[in-house]
């Protein structure tokens, strides 16, 4: 767990924040863009509809099939993947490459599918796998958020068995304990792996 482990000497500006379903990616993610402007974080491109309080061009881009597939064909995606049996979403390249040139440091927040494409795609980007203090608090997570049914949250808690397996494969863990502290650890491990 950081900062324990040292920074890999194949340095990148490009950080990918992944971990199994409920494990907090996208509050960790909406603390760093609050808290840390200097720190590019990717709007992905999706097709599922808005929910209260999202705003287009800041949470995501909201889009139909039509225009997803449209983004498919131009290439303009990194990675992109069905995620949860049922929206897709993606990663718009150009907003990335753009930040990279700038020199700023980019982080994705996606899903594990995704993560291992911008892996093979970009072998020097950073992987982070985000865990939850335990699998009791994963559940309680899942359970208290109450924004799935029973047969949608059986099934996601199946999913994030499969998902917790995967930790292995990316190149820091951090514990999401809290948020401030989790993503304050993500903000040093950028620190450390641009330097
Ligand atoms: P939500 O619909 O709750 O905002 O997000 C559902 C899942 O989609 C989360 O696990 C999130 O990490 C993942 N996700 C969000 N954007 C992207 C993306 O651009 N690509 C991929 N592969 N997954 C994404």
């Amino acid at each position: 767990r950081f900062p324990a482990q040292t920074p890999r000497s194949g340095r990148s500006r490009l950080l990918v924040l992944a971990g199994p379903t409920a494990v907090g990616k996208g509050t960790v993610a909406a603390h760093i863009r609050e808290n840390h402007p200097e720190i590019h974080l990717s709007v992905s491109a999706t097709t599922r509809p808005p929910r209260p309080g999202e705003i287009d061009g800041v949470h995501y881009f909201f889009v139909d099939d039509a225009e997803f597939d449209r983004l498919i064909a131009e290439g303009a995606l990194l990675e992109y993947a069905v995620v949860h049996n049922r929206s897709r979403y993606g990663t718009p390249r150009a907003p990335i490459d753009k930040a990279l040139s700038e020199g700023k440091t980019v982080l994705l927040e996606i899903d594990l599918q995704g993560a291992r494409q911008v892996h093979a795609a970009e072998p020097s980007a950073t992987l982070i796998f985000l865990l939850p203090p335990s699998w009791d608090e994963l559940v309680d997570r899942l359970v208290g958020r109450g924004t799935e049914d029973d047969e949608e949250r059986a099934r996601r808690l199946r999913t994030a068995k499969v998902e917790l397996a995967a930790q292995s494969e990316f190149d820091y863990r951090i514990v999401n304990e809290d948020v401030a502290t989790a993503a304050r650890e993500v903000v040093e491990l950028s620190e450390a792996t641009a330097r």
